[in-house]
């Protein structure tokens, strides 16, 4: 089949490899110039979205931030209706839908402006996350509001555009799903994994290497079969959560939603069978989801802010993934998969690998 991806960052490029590897071609799109593009190279073809389109058997996204004229372009190409995938770039729409599908999330209010803001954390005792509905990413447009340093708040930034305000969750830790749907409905989920954030942006993915309750993978799931469902979407999804409570208490409550591949699946392209871009892949093209995945424990680190670490400082059995990006602080440049069985050696990588980043800067 032909396949056309929206984006050719990092995301595009790995989506890409997977089309090929299955014997797909497959054709992307530099959304900032609409430039279209074979994988692999950022030389363009003499080609426009519209005839890229036309060639396609299916388009897909690599982010979901799609441009209305994109969407008009590649609507009839589309496996999964963009309307409803749109929905999930804004964060009150985001918040409506996991409270129209009764999945637990942090308590909100949506607001609009600077006022509505105020008068809802006025007299508030609560700690609060400001996020503006529209844009965000790696932890950018948020504002942590504390009842005892109100007075520093900033209103004026985090009320100058719609938003959400949430509690502040005391979470014991973080984890994700990534898995897909295809248009049978059929559904392939990996498993829970758990996500260190540092300064809002994702650091490292522990991947079959922690204690986490078993029932909160099919809460995990459930969650995921859920929305899918809601949104008839095809393709690779992810669902960040908090947990809360403990042992046989414990419980998700949904962070936010990503209609696409992820960060946190990345050590799949290690630790798993069939990755979570196959995984996208088989969906779009009605292949049949593999019966088992046969995930093994996996460290995924970022590789933030640094061109690349090069290889003598990392184990010669990691699997390196460089994005061919310049550095800048706060960029990801690239993730190095490991497969350790014990969480302590997978800490040990981390910490060892952060400090040759912090060499490197
Ligand atoms: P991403 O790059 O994952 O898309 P984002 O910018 O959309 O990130 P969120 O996932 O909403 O941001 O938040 C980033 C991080 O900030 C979360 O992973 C979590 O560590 C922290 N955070 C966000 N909301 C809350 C909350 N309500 N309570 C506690 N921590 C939170
Ligand atoms: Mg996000
Ligand atoms: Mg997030």
């Amino acid at each position: 089949m032909n396949i056309l991806i929206l984006g050719n960052g990092q995301l595009g490029q790995m989506l890409g490899r997977a089309a090929i590897h299955y014997g797909h071609a497959c054709l992307l799109v530099d959304t900032k110039t609409d430039q279209v593009m074979p994988v692999a190279s950022y030389q363009a073809l003499d080609m426009t979205i519209e005839s890229a389109t036309a060639w396609a058997d299916v388009v897909s996204w690599e982010h979901e931030q799609l441009q209305p004229a994109h969407v008009d372009i590649c609507a009839d190409k589309f496996l999964s209706p963009p309307s409803e995938i749109l929905k999930l770039t804004d964060r009150q729409l985001e918040k409506q839908l996991c409270d129209d599908l009764g999945l637990a999330t942090s308590p909100w209010f949506a607001f609009s402006h600077q006022a509505e803001l105020e008068s809802g954390l006025s007299d508030s005792d609560q700690a609060w996350v400001v996020k503006a509905a529209q844009g965000g990413y790696d932890g950018r447009s948020q504002w942590r509001y504390k009842p005892n340093e109100a007075t520093n708040f900033r209103f004026h930034e985090a009320g100058a555009q719609p938003g959400i305000a949430e509690h502040m969750i005391d979470f014991n830790c973080e984890v994700s799903i990534v898995g897909a749907r295809n248009q049978v409905g059929h559904t392939c989920c990996l498993p829970l994994v758990e996500n260190i954030h540092r300064e809002g942006i994702l650091s490292h993915t522990f991947a079959l290497l922690s204690e986490l309750p078993e029932h909160l993978q099919s809460q995990a799931e459930h969650a995921f079969v859920q929305i899918t469902e809601a949104l008839h979407y095809v393709g690779t999804l992810a669902i960040e959560f908090f947990v809360v409570g403990e042992g046989s208490q414990a419980r998700l409550l949904i962070n936010e939603i990503a209609p696409r591949v992820h960060n946190s699946g990345h050590w799949s392209m290690t630790g798993s069978s069939c990755d979570q871009f196959d995984l996208h892949i088989r969906a779009l093209t009605a292949t049949p989801f593999p019966a088992s995945l046969t995930p093994r424990p996996t460290v995924m680190l970022n590789v933030i802010g640094v061109p690349s670490i090069p290889s003598h400082l990392w184990p010669s059995d990691a699997d390196p993934h460089w994005y061919g990006k310049d550095a800048r602080p706060g960029r990801k440049v690239g993730h190095v998969n490991w497969l350790t069985c014990s969480r302590a050696e997978a800490q040990a990588f981390v910490d060892r690998e952060q400090a040759n980043v912090q060499q490197l800067a």
